[in-house]
């Protein structure tokens, strides 16, 4: 079996997330013109997708006042991702906002912005240009990239021509998308970055604790849908995790599992979600969030001190 498997996690992911919204967890204006349809899922589904999503915008808001508006966003395996709308509907200033994904993920993502007035007015400079070809994007400070990021030399040539600017402040994210790669890769590309560019922060949102029974039928489940999970080696806890960024040269790396991210959050807020849909079990919720955590590394002092505090 090929790399459709992986794929076709985008479409389960983005699924779960406009549910989730539809429900009231959290806004998105955009996630509807990417998912047609509505799916209902668990409650502790749409909870732990809750704090997912919570616990990334902390860091990303964290980088974005750190580093202002020179600060740049390269998004691994972004699937269907609406952050660059928020941010412009924000107001908030960036100097370029990349997305990569496999080429047939893009694909589907700039047909989609393409035939979407809503999407593409907002991406669109007025004196600017769009260039468009089947699998990628370059608008202003917008780009999606299709290109596999185990093939280092692919991904550097894309990045320039996405207009990235190495000495730049940059953010990194990878929301649920390193476990499917393999570690030598995983390993290669935290390298390459970290030579590459001159200071920078990278979020990782994964899978971790994943050697007990919970964590077995967790990757029973994946398995069953076809995804090989090449490198859940390193979602053993959070010391591996944190690991994978000090052995491959960055600065510094923390993590948090997701029980402490959901606790990070103001209790006003979590009152607020928690009264949307009823929970039988609270105990699995927690199991959940056990298994998954936010990792960071750091390429230079001024990332070192963020923290997952005050969501
Ligand atoms: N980050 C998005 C989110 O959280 O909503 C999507 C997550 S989805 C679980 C994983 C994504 O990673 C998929 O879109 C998949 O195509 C992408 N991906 C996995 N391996 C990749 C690779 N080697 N190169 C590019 N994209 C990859």
């Amino acid at each position: 079996m090929g790399d459709e498997p992986v794929m076709a996690t985008n479409d389960d992911a983005s699924d779960c997330k406009r549910g989730a919204v539809q429900l009231g967890y959290w806004s998105d204006d955009y996630i509807s013109y990417f998912v047609k349809h509505v799916e209902r899922r668990a409650p502790e589904i749409n909870r732990g997708y809750y704090a997912r999503v919570k616990g990334i915008e902390n860091f990303i808001q964290k980088f974005i006042n750190k580093a202002g508006s020179s600060a740049q966003i390269l998004n691994f395996g972004s699937g269907f991702d609406t952050l660059y709308w928020k941010l412009k509907d924000e107001g908030i200033q960036i100097s370029n906002y990349v997305e990569i994904d496999f080429p047939s993920v893009t694909a589907r993502k700039c047909y989609m912005i393409k035939r979407n007035k809503q999407l593409l007015e907002r991406i669109h400079d007025q004196d600017g240009e769009v260039k468009l070809s089947a699998t990628d994007l370059h608008a202003g400070n917008y780009h999606c990239i299709g290109v596999d990021i185990r093939n280092i030399h692919q991904l550097e040539d894309k990045l320039y021509q996405a207009e990235v600017n190495f000495n730049r402040p940059t953010l990194f994210i990878a929301e649920c998308v390193l476990v499917y790669i393999e570690n030598e890769c995983v390993n290669r590309l935290l390298s390459w970055i970290s030579s590459k560019f001159k200071s920078g922060l990278f979020v990782n949102y994964e899978m971790c604790n994943m050697n007990d029974t919970f964590g077995d039928v967790m990757l029973g489940n994946l398995k069953a849908r076809g995804c090989t999970l090449a490198g859940i080696a390193h979602c053993k806890n959070l010391d591996t995790q944190k690991a994978r960024f000090i052995n491959n040269g960055w600065l510094g790396s923390s993590a948090w599992d997701m029980v402490q991210v959901y606790y990070a959050i103001s209790p006003s807020e979590r009152h607020r979600i928690e009264k949307i849909e009823f929970l039988d079990e609270q105990e699995l919720l927690i199991q959940l969030f056990q298994h998954y955590c936010i990792c960071i590394g750091w390429l230079s002092t001024e990332f070192s001190e963020f923290s997952c505090t005050d969501i």
